[in-house]
């Protein structure tokens, strides 16, 4: 049985992940899977603990995300939102469905009760049939800040939470850091480590770099296990042809200093066998030329399509990443 561990953000990680379970439902149906989902965005809004990425990969997986808007439920209303605007609470550029507060609701209840988000994710997820083992990468409450150049009241910067950022001010001012505001006293969830350790292989889902998997890689021991895992790690470019596919990705590496292009995230991971993180790197065929430069430099890569056009070439871009890790086999 092959034993696949992800790492992964929230719409760009859903996707890879449903695509990677489509080819696998043919290709290797006794394989075993885990995603390690970031937490860096989730915050608590009108009393509610959102978890934005976690709930992105259970509708999706559950399939029950919008995919035309991308995000939150299908058949959603917001008669609660309009409620809590009237009354002030909350942000009302934040949307909060209706559907989607259930999730919220039912997740601080148990948050309330002392239940780690570990349980009370897969209490959540023992609804939604998702054929993954979906884990927090933290149970510790680690939110990603974001220091922008203050415009107005005199000091020189100002910190905000990065959903404020990314969703209110549309990543507009540019960022001059990110901190996971109490990463240093967090421990990764259980079940990550040993995920990472014990996997025949281990996915960097195309997500966010520096939000998404950077914010997993910072809570303390994780990379370490990355590093040190008997498994091949392998990633899949989240930018191609010097772009971001869908998103704002580019405005969180020029902030932490790394180009917009699919070698230098690869560059920014680093090679295993140099101390980092990644054996192998899949990119775009637009991003070709990027292949040699990366083998040069001890990181296993080949150029394919990368759009996300649909669930069975997302999961055919899932099997060239397993090809790559060489477990593109079934069985193992
Ligand atoms: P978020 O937490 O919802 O922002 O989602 P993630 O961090 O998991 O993923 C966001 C990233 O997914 C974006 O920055 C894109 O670069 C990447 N992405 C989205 N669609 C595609 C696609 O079709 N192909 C590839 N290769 N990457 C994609
Ligand atoms: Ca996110």
């Amino acid at each position: 049985m092959t034993t696949i561990t992800i790492l992964a953000g929230g719409v760009g990680g859903a996707r890879f992940t449903r695509g990677l379970l489509a080819h696998l439902r043919t290709a290797d149906p006794s394989a075993s899977v885990t995603v390690v989902a970031n937490t860096g965005d989730d915050l608590w809004l009108a009393g509610l603990r959102v978890c934005p990425d976690l709930d992105s990969i259970m509708y999706t997986l559950g399939g029950a995300n919008d995919d035309e808007r991308g995000w939150g439920r299908k058949g959603e209303s917001e008669r609660v939102s309009a409620e809590l605007a009237a009354y002030g609470v909350g942000w009302p550029w934040f949307t909060l469905g209706d559907l989607d507060l259930g999730t919220h609701i039912a997740r601080s209840a148990w948050l309330r009760e002392g239940i780690p988000l570990s349980e009370a994710t897969a209490r959540l997820a023992a609804r939604w049939n998702l054929g993954v083992s979906l884990l927090p990468a933290t149970d510790d409450e680690v939110e990603t800040i974001v220091t922008v150049a203050s415009d107005d009241d005199g000091s020189p910067t100002k910190d905000m939470h990065f959903e404020e950022w990314w969703v209110r001010l549309r990543a507009s001012r540019p960022a001059l850091a990110f901190t996971q505001r109490n990463v240093a006293a967090s421990l990764p969830a259980p079940g990550v480590l040993e995920a990472i350790a014990g996997a025949d292989v281990v996915l960097f889902a195309p997500s966010n770099p520096v939000v998404s998997i950077g914010t997993v890689l910072g809570i303390p021991g994780i990379a370490d296990a990355v590093r040190s895992t008997p498994a091949p790690v392998v990633g899949v470019s989240p930018i191609i042809g010097g772009g971001v596919v869908r998103g704002m990705a580019d405005a969180c590496l020029s902030a932490i200093g790394v180009e917009t292009s699919a070698l230098a995230v690869a560059q920014h991971y680093g090679a295993r066998s140099l101390g980092g993180l990644i054996d192998g790197w899949l990119v775009d065929e637009v991003d070709v030329e990027a292949v040699a430069l990366l083998e040069a430099g001890g990181i296993r890569s080949a150029a394919r399509p990368l759009w996300f056009s649909s669930v069975e070439e997302t999961g055919a871009i899932a099997a060239a990443a397993l090809a790559l890790a060489d477990v593109g086999h079934s069985g193992g």
